[in-house]
């Protein structure tokens, strides 16, 4: 019998001997698979597998691979200005880009601060609210967040999050946080009783949450009403709301952005995944003029000493405003619903079956649970489940029982009949 490293490419071998991968046990992980082309929602490996990539790589494409739109547009850039430092000075698509995420956002919303990634926007909202509150005269201490948040991997956003898997080994190490479980029909006003209570206990500086869909927690929805009156009870208490849009920007959740959903006003927002369409690292934290105006004085201390080598690279910024053409675009709004209607369908076939549970649907995101026992985030179930997509050239990476979708927007509705297709599948061969 040959053994797995036998079967290797020489690519597939060279990459385990030199590269270190996300959220995997190297000594026990399957060999990454060398994808080398893309185009919409599919993507070609080496041997030209073509898989259909129902997650938009991770939750950040939202108009397919290699578009040529957002491509050409970032071509262009390069061929202009590649990067120049943003301190002291500025560049014509970083303003262009802050002027129209400003013009879409809440309208409560005044200022951008660029940096890199997911983890990084939230690393700043988390120490704008902590600073504003300390240039305000008062130091605070801690954050509030959801239980099974998923905020990123910083330190910061690590203290936020709450699966215990990312965060385990550093427990005692991190920023003081309060969790709150997600609001539910049955334990709202218990979960409000218990917002007062630790605002009122604590020193809280911000409460920080994804808007309406937890990500990584399995794609669980909330309802916007509960987040609406738990950000009423911050608002009355000085304690800044963090709307952590990472994921949720850009149209996933079927309204441009999941603060569209709610009454309240965030005071600071975080935007990356789906801000490039994909293309380039970049994410944007932005703000209101209260909180920018808390960092104005003439002591220099007061000042946000944060910043990025990188940050508001200008080929990011062309790529986001490419993206955000397409976003707004007529045949975007079209396949929005397009998705969405094929999902609904797709789900009411879900409901009757006994096998799933927990079906929900919101913008493009279908999700549903696998009516077992094994929940286990990373557990043995939810591996077998993943190499089943593989051998079906289905990328979508189960968590736990749950299995979904975040499709990048040009998916085709033969695509998604034949993602379902997998998905009947993997219910009759897993669930008995
Ligand atoms: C992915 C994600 C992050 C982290 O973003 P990275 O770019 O991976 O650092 C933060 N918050 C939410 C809600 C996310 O989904």
């Amino acid at each position: 019998m040959t053994s797995k490293k036998d079967n290797l490419s020489e690519l597939q071998q060279k990459d385990l001997a030199y590269n270190w991968h996300p959220y995997v046990q190297h000594k026990t992980m399957q060999p990454p698979i060398v994808i080398t082309k893309g185009r919409d929602a599919i993507l070609w490996d080496e041997n030209g597998r073509k898989f259909i990539d129902a997650i938009g790589s991770w939750w950040c494409n939202p108009h397919g691979h290699a578009n040529k739109y957002i491509s050409k547009a970032i071509s262009r850039q390069l061929k202009t200005l590649e990067h120049v430092l943003f301190g002291g000075f500025t560049h014509p698509k970083a303003i262009e880009l802050s002027e129209r995420l400003l013009s879409i956002l809440p309208h409560n919303q005044k200022k951008v601060f660029y940096s890199d990634n997911g983890s990084t926007a939230v690393e700043v909202a988390i120490k704008m609210a902590l600073q504003y509150h300390i240039n305000k005269g008062e130091k605070k201490d801690c954050i509030i967040s959801f239980e099974d948040a998923f905020h990123g991997d910083t330190f910061a956003a690590m203290a936020a999050s709450g699966i215990g898997l990312y965060t385990e080994s550093f427990k005692g190490l991190l920023l003081k946080n309060h969790r709150i479980p997600v609001p539910t029909d049955e334990n709202i006003e218990q979960v409000e009783n218990q917002l007062k209570e630790i605002i009122k206990n604590n020193k809280a500086a911000a409460f920080i949450f994804e808007p309406i869909l937890q990500g990584a927690a399995g794609m669980r929805v909330y309802k916007p009403k509960y987040l609406d009156r738990l950000m009423a009870i911050c608002r009355e208490s000085e304690v800044l709301t963090i709307a952590d849009e990472v994921m949720t920007g850009f149209c996933r959740t079927g309204k441009l952005f999941a603060c569209d959903y709610l009454e309240e006003k965030p005071d600071i927002i975080c935007l990356s995944k789906a801000l490039t369409g994909g293309f380039i690292p970049l994410s944007a934290t932005t703000t209101t003029q209260k909180v920018y105006d808390a960092f104005l004085s003439d002591e220099v201390n007061k000042a946000l000493f944060h910043g990025h080598t990188f940050m508001a690279n200008p080929a990011g910024c062309a790529a986001a405003l490419a993206s955000i053409n397409l976003t707004l675009s007529k045949q975007t709004e079209d396949n929005l619903e397009r998705i969405y209607q094929h999902n609904l369908t797709f789900a009411l076939e879900l409901k009757d079956n006994p096998k799933v549970k927990n079906v929900e649907v919101l913008g493009v995101m279908l999700r549903f649970e696998l009516n077992v026992n094994d929940k286990d985030y990373y557990g043995d179930l939810r591996n077998k489940v993943y190499d089943y997509f593989m051998k079906n050239r289905i990328i979508a990476r189960p968590v736990g029982n749950v299995l979904y979708i975040l499709p990048p927007y040009c998916i085709t509705n033969k695509q998604l009949n034949k993602v379902y297709k997998v998905f009947r599948k993997t219910i009759n061969k897993f669930v008995s």
